[in-house]
């Protein structure tokens, strides 16, 4: 489904974040990208949303080279990812239903599809009792929820979280990994990356080490070698 065909990406300013990377991910895999703050994760992740583009080598998603996408078709692609951060990026001004209200807006969803499918996707998440709230009477794990929750209410075939747990203490960290593999259990892509031995003990299934731009292990164990 997704292939990095031999990607390197070299800054600018000659910071080598990707040296000749090569790796497939299938539909539904669960994947976690682990590596040292600045290993290239997050330039990896950047790659399939065409926010970087490669210096040497290609990203396909189902045999199309993403760099070669017209505008028009990488905003379809773009709406087939839901993308979490590490800081929520949540709008301060809005309530936990008009963040994700907005999300659907943005694709063209009416206000009836709106009023049924924010409440849907805030039980899953376990924050239906927040729907009212702003971001600010929030707690952080109870951010990230909504910013997944967001992320999802459009359904997209492939979930981006980086570095989501980054904020978080270790319970809210478990419970953003157990969101995160249930919606994987229901049938969505998820790449996931983070810095933490500890989430990555938790998840279990296939870890991608990076160091230096470099894989340098790919396990469908799970074990963490930093
Ligand atoms: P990670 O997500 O693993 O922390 P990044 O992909 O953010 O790693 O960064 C990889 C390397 O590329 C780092 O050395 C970082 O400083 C550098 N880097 C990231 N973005 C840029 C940029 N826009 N310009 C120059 N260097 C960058």
């Amino acid at each position: 489904m997704i292939y990095y065909d031999k990607v390197s990406k070299v800054y600018p300013d000659k910071t080598v974040a990707l040296d000749d990377v090569s790796f497939g991910i299938e539909p539904k895999e669960f994947v976690t990208i682990v590596g040292h703050s600045g290993a290239g994760k997050t330039t990896l992740m950047k790659m399939l949303i065409a926010e970087e583009w490669p210096t040497d080598g290609a990203v396909f998603f189902e045999s199309t080279n993403i760099h070669k996408l017209s505008k028009k078709e990488m905003s379809k692609l773009r709406r087939r990812i839901g993308m979490v951060f590490q800081d929520y990026r949540l709008i301060p001004t809005k309530t936990v239903y008009e963040n994700i209200a907005f999300a659907m807006e943005a694709i063209g969803r009416n206000d009836a599809e709106v009023a049924s499918d924010v409440p849907h996707v805030l039980e899953l998440v376990d924050l239906g009792h927040k729907i009212w709230n702003f971001p600010r009477e929030l707690s952080g794990g109870e951010r990230q929820r909504v910013a997944i929750a967001r992320a999802i209410v459009t359904q997209p075939d492939i979930i981006i979280a980086d570095e989501p747990t980054g904020n978080l203490d270790p319970v809210n960290t478990y419970e953003i990994i157990r969101i995160l593999q249930k919606i994987n259990e229901l049938g969505r892509t998820v790449l996931l990356t983070t810095h933490n031995k500890g989430v990555v003990d938790t998840i279990g299934g296939r870890v991608i080490t990076m160091e230096r731009g470099k894989i340098v292990k790919d396990d469908r164990s799970g074990r963490y070698i930093l």
